[in-house]
């Protein structure tokens, strides 16, 4: 096809491990492992084996400084600096590290903002602080949706007043691929003395970030969606300058000062970073792939990413709009450019819709209620990819094939 002759990107597809009989659009979910990930790995295990205890200073990737190398990565990833971002924890933890940290209830000033949009996950660990607190969900300001898949930002800022203290949204919706406006939110909270930060998962790695210069408070990611760290790769947290110092709420031994962690003393030296905010020991074999993987973000860089990011989404949206007119889809995300990297194709046959996908062999992911959300990704999928998955699509309402299945969910959807 022409348009993967003129991609410059190409050449990566071929460093990943695609199954030749797939069709692989679910890397927003769990990226695919690539060779250079896999090397990274394995010179770990290597160094276990031949260094074994002192593999934390020596080898190629000394086991003690992993979490900050990594970190330097990320911060180039989300527009921030080094001493800023460390890869630690998951993001559910980290996201209860930053409410640990900076959620400091006040009388009068003790509400936090969210979205009813939101990942499950972060709305429990909200919920639980509160609870942990003593307060109850009148502390919980839920941000309501007007249509169910977007979020307004004029909405956001309404409810932003002087009994808030905390603020907590995606950057990117996980369904509707939604883009909020970081810059702008983060401008109106700190006018009303806010600290406000954002869940990257959706927005790592496919879409470009400045949040130093955006002032955001701070963020948490994970990176096996699409970073393609590997599954339960340890996650990252971005803390920005003017909070260093601030003692971590919930401290661990990995959050001293490097050169002082060892004394062993019960007073501790509070790293003056990023890394303060790091609990135990950093799960070395799940961060390990990152390495490798992060090396063709540090080639490529976002911009190129996004681009052809844009190109791929938009591409599909047409052949949509083409092929697929007689069968009832409605497109759920944003189609202008405040969209991220993934389509959200809505149908009230969704559910057994993917699963006659995935017995054509391409691989979606369904979401509830309705959704059927598509990602090619950049390094890895073609142009040929999006258009072989809209004619099979096609098929599969043509004949009716979806009908075979029943329409629910699978455990993991
Ligand atoms: C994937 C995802 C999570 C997952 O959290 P983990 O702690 O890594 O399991 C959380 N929030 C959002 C928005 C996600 O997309």
């Amino acid at each position: 096809m022409e348009k993967d002759q003129q991609d410059q990107l190409a050449k990566y597809r071929k460093e990943f491990y695609l199954r030749d009989d797939l069709i692989y659009l679910d890397g927003n979910s769990l990226g695919l492992l690539s060779k250079r990930a896999e090397k990274s790995l394995n010179e770990v295990i290597q160094s276990w084996k031949e260094y074994a205890i002192d593999g934390w200073t020596e080898g190629g990737a000394p086991w003690y400084y992993m979490a900050e190398t990594i970190g330097e990565s990320l911060a180039k990833l989300v527009g921030a600096k080094k001493a800023e971002v460390i890869a630690s924890n998951s993001t559910t933890v980290n996201l209860h590290q930053i409410l640990a940290t900076f959620f400091q209830p006040k009388e009068g000033k003790n509400k936090i903002i969210a979205d009813e949009l939101n990942f499950p996950s972060d709305i429990y660990a909200i919920k639980s602080h509160l609870r942990m607190r003593g307060y109850s969900e009148e502390q919980f300001i839920s941000i309501q949706s007007r249509d169910g898949q977007f979020i307004r930002e004029e909405d956001i800022i309404a409810a932003m007043n002087e009994e808030i203290a905390l603020i907590i949204l995606p950057s990117v919706l996980y369904r509707s691929g939604q883009i909020l406006q970081m810059k702008r939110l983060v401008e109106e909270a700190h006018k009303r003395d806010i600290l406000i930060g954002f869940d990257l998962c959706h927005s790592i790695g496919a879409i470009p970030h400045s949040l130093t210069e955006w002032n955001v408070d701070f963020a948490f990611w994970c990176n096996y969606k699409h970073l393609n760290g590997g599954p339960g790769a340890v996650g990252g947290l971005y803390i920005n300058e003017c909070h260093h110092g601030t003692a971590p709420g919930l401290a661990g031994w990995f959050g001293s000062h490097k050169q002082k962690q060892f004394d062993m003393e019960h007073e501790m030296t509070v790293a003056d970073d990023a890394s303060a905010y790091q609990m135990g020991t950093p799960q070395i074999l799940s961060m390990a792939p990152l390495l490798g993987a992060l090396s063709m973000f540090d080639e490529v860089g976002i911009n190129a990413i996004r681009q052809k990011s844009l190109q791929l989404t938009d591409y599909m949206m047409d052949l949509i709009h083409y092929e697929l007119k007689p069968f009832a889809f409605q497109l759920y995300n944003r189609t202008d450019e405040s969209r991220g990297a993934h389509i959200l194709l809505g149908h009230k046959e969704a559910a057994r819709i993917c699963k006659a996908l995935k017995e054509e062999g391409v691989i979606p992911d369904f979401r509830m209620p309705d959704g059927i959300r598509l990602a090619p990704v950049s390094l890895y999928n073609s142009f040929e990819d999006v258009w072989r998955t809209i004619n099979i699509l096609k098929k599969i309402m043509e004949e009716e094939t979806y009908k075979k299945f029943e329409n629910i969910r699978g455990v993991i959807a």
